[in-house]
């Protein structure tokens, strides 16, 4: 892949409200681990919420810092969510393999896969090329513009793939209710008001602000909401769930995602060595 293909996404990288953020690498969340809030900087957020003055707000807010910052949620997934998705009688959320996108303004395919077209495009493209690269001969002289031009591929066919969770692994049953009796609560509370999330992705991104303002430990520029999916794995490494639970749970593709959280879990290395003391 050339440099040209690393496109500059214009502000900092791990915060903003960026589509590529949810398609990006497993080795980018692995660095989003280092962003994960403590415990303390959580309740803060929490009890933000319940400062806040328009129910809507606030209950939009709890939807959203306990779906992704304790059931481990993508902002791009919590932003599709309908009430479909909920199996209320076994208290899972089921995260579909693929739904066709209507949150648009006009119900058209929102902002969010729409950029998530353009980098399967990109992707594309970028294959494209390189087979074009390597099928010259050493005497060929590569063109630019013209005919290379040609080989760009199209985002529009792609959007009728979208929305889809970012890998096949990420479409999975979330048992909220054993995860978390708050998030429990505070997902049966939105949905019994609303059909589906009435937010966009962006917004999702707003609400984390928003909370994080009101909280006093936590600096709103350094939180962001896949930094409260990175806490949600933080937390349940450190109350000693498996490598393949965490996988399961959070829909990662990689063990070793898993294992970076595991590994740095003081408290996991602490409770072992407790436990040889009975
Ligand atoms: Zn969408």
């Amino acid at each position: 892949m050339s440099s040209s293909d690393q496109r500059p996404r214009g502000r900092k990288p791990v915060t903003g409200d960026d589509h590529g953020k949810d398609w990006a690498s497993d080795d980018a969340v692995r660095h989003t681990k280092e962003d994960a809030i403590n415990e303390r900087q959580f309740e803060q957020m929490v009890q933000a919420t319940y400062r806040m003055d328009d129910d809507y707000f606030a209950r939009e807010c709890r939807l959203v810092l306990f779906a992704c910052g304790r059931l481990g949620m993508r902002p791009g997934e919590l932003a599709h969510m309908c009430e479909g998705w909920i199996n209320w009688e076994d208290e899972r959320i089921e995260i579909p393999k693929h739904e066709p996108c209507t949150d648009g303004r006009t119900r058209e395919i929102c902002g969010h896969c729409r950029g998530a077209a353009e980098q399967m495009a990109d992707i594309r493209t970028a294959n494209t090329l390189d087979e074009h690269y390597q099928s010259l001969g050493p005497r060929d002289v590569l063109e630019p513009g013209g005919h290379v031009h040609e080989l760009f591929v199209d985002p529009e066919p792609f959007y009728a793939q979208l929305w889809s969770p970012k890998t096949e692994n990420a479409a999975r049953k979330i048992p909220y209710a054993e995860a978390s009796t708050r998030a429990a609560l505070a997902v049966e509370d939105y949905f019994m008001h609303y059909d589906e999330f009435e937010a966009s992705r962006g917004v999702v991104n707003r609400r984390v602000d928003r909370m994080a303002e009101q909280a006093a430990d936590v600096d709103a520029d350094e939180i962001y909401p896949h930094a409260l999916r990175a806490t949600a794995a933080t937390y349940y490494a450190a109350r000693g769930l498996s490598a393949m639970d965490l996988k399961a749970l959070f829909g990662w593709s990689q063990f070793s995602t898993a294992i970076a959280y595991i590994e740095e879990s003081p408290e996991r290395l602490e409770d072992a060595l407790q436990q040889l003391r009975h």
